[in-house]
């Protein structure tokens, strides 16, 4: 029988991580400090954080560890936000605490790289740095631009003209790129897993098969249920991503939409095809709409990804697109085949922007994805748990607001894909476009 396209077992990494033995699910009545809901690499990082400061904390999660995005992703290691940048975070947020989160991120991979090497994490990290080329001429200058003012900002990325990123990438089709050598890529269900066995070793608890189906507010605090047990804690940290109903507000729910993005991988290629792309292992993601984006596993496939205007049939449409995409860029790799093909759903904002949501006294609820959440969830977790001992909302790198839901949300989930045809429509204009 086939698996439903959302199986996290159609997933590569499902199959290349190390097992983590299972936890039990919560039975009976349990006690914490802190609650955080969902063992994704938001909810460990800040468990993990959390524990190494002596707070009793308890992990409770739906399924497995890393059976949301943090498991599924294409495990690009990224210092950067998608679409904005330095400005856009700067206007949001004030000089002083947009320039925090600015210099968290910029140093953002290094963190994540360092974690690793402190807890002995086995997921074929590799910090050979990331990539982001300029696909039409007319968005080099626009590229250059941002390595400026990232720069500023604090991160380690430089500018490679058209023949160096030629030589990077193996491909004649960009026009310069952003190179930042502090990124890199992993295995994610590999990373999430080392971060929850580290959050147990520093003593948090973990409970698998543990969804919490309701919550409410007593003099003790918050109690969360779940199908045989349930947790009081004094405070709340949700890190559901795309938070379920159930969970005290919708409009915590309703404050981003999910980007349903697919991901495929290749049988193990040739050493040939990983000398001609990539020959420095780097990741790469690309300036178009539709997003390219590639890198090599420690095995030799490449994974990559892409989105579908319709999802009826997109696991049978997509291989074949998505081969034809690289074919055309990477003419030396010939027609791949894919081995591999899940999907997971990414957080969108409107704005870009992670949110930090107080839907309730005590509930705090975290949404920080947008497509880049292995660097940015990582550094928020040691935030989020200096914010929950303290409550020091003005040393925070981002506001704590009430939910802000976007408006007609039901239809506003519809709006990425819908918008893919036109996104890829401006990609094939812009490469055809003279620079002026
Ligand atoms: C296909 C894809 C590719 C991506 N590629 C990249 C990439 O290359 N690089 C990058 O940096 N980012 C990437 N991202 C984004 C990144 O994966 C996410 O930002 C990040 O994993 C989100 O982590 P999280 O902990 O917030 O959420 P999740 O990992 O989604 O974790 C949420 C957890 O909450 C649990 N949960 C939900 N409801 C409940 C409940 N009621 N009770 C208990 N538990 C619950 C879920 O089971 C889940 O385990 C990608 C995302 C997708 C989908």
């Amino acid at each position: 029988m086939a698996l439903p396209p959302d199986s996290l077992s159609r997933a590569l990494w499902f199959h290349t991580a190390p097992p983590l033995p299972p936890s039990a699910p919560l039975m009976g009545a349990a006690v914490a400090d802190v609650a955080v809901i969902g063992a994704g690499i938001l909810g460990l990082s800040t468990a993990l954080a959390l524990a190494q400061s002596g707070v009793r904390v308890v992990v409770l999660e739906a399924a497995t560890v890393g059976a949301g995005a943090s498991g599924r992703n294409g495990g690009l290691v990224v210092p950067s936000l998608p679409r904005i940048g330095p400005p856009q975070v700067l206007a949001a947020y004030g000089e002083d605490r947009g320039n925090r989160l600015l210099a968290l991120l910029g140093t953002g991979a290094d963190a994540v790289f360092g974690l690793i090497r402190t807890h002995g994490i086995a997921c074929d990290a590799v910090q050979s740095g990331w990539l982001q080329p300029a696909h039409a001429a007319v968005l080099a200058p626009r590229v250059a631009a941002r390595v400026d003012l990232w720069r500023s900002a604090g991160a380690r990325c430089i500018w490679l003209d058209a023949a160096e990123t030629r030589a990077r990438m193996g491909s004649n089709r960009f026009h310069g790129a952003l190179f930042d050598p502090s990124g890199g890529h992993l295995d994610p269900l590999a990373y999430t897993r080392g971060l929850a066995r580290a959050a147990v070793a520093a003593g948090a608890v973990l409970h698998e098969s543990s969804g919490v189906t309701h919550a409410e507010r007593t003099p003790q605090g918050w109690v969360l249920h779940t199908a045989q047990g349930r947790l009081t804690a004094a405070q709340v940290l949700q890190c559901t991503n795309l938070s379920p109903p159930g969970l005290p507000d919708a409009a915590v729910r309703n404050s981003a939409v999910p980007l349903l993005v697919y991901q495929l991988a290749t049988p193990v290629l040739p050493a040939a095809a990983r000398r001609a792309m990539l020959p420095g292992n780097e990741a790469f993601s690309d300036t178009r709409n539709n997003l390219l984006a590639c890198r090599w596993t420690a095995q030799g496939r490449l994974v990559t990804g892409g989105m579908a205007a319709l999802h009826t049939g997109a696991m049978t449409r997509l291989p074949g697109k998505l081969a034809a995409r690289l074919q055309d860029v990477f003419p030396a790799l010939g027609r791949v085949t894919f081995e591999y093909a899940w999907r997971g759903a990414a957080a969108l904002t409107g704005d870009f922007l992670p949110r930090l949501m107080q839907p309730a006294p005590g509930w705090l609820a975290a949404t920080a994805c947008n497509g880049r959440g292995i660097v940015m969830n990582t550094v928020l977790g040691p935030v989020l748990s200096a914010y929950l001992q303290h409550g020091d909302a003005a040393a925070l790198p981002l506001p704590v607001a009430p939910p802000h839901p976007i408006r007609f949300a039901s239809l506003a989930r519809l709006v990425p894909q819908l918008l893919l045809p036109l996104g890829t429509w401006q990609d094939r204009k812009a490469e055809r476009a003279t620079p002026g």
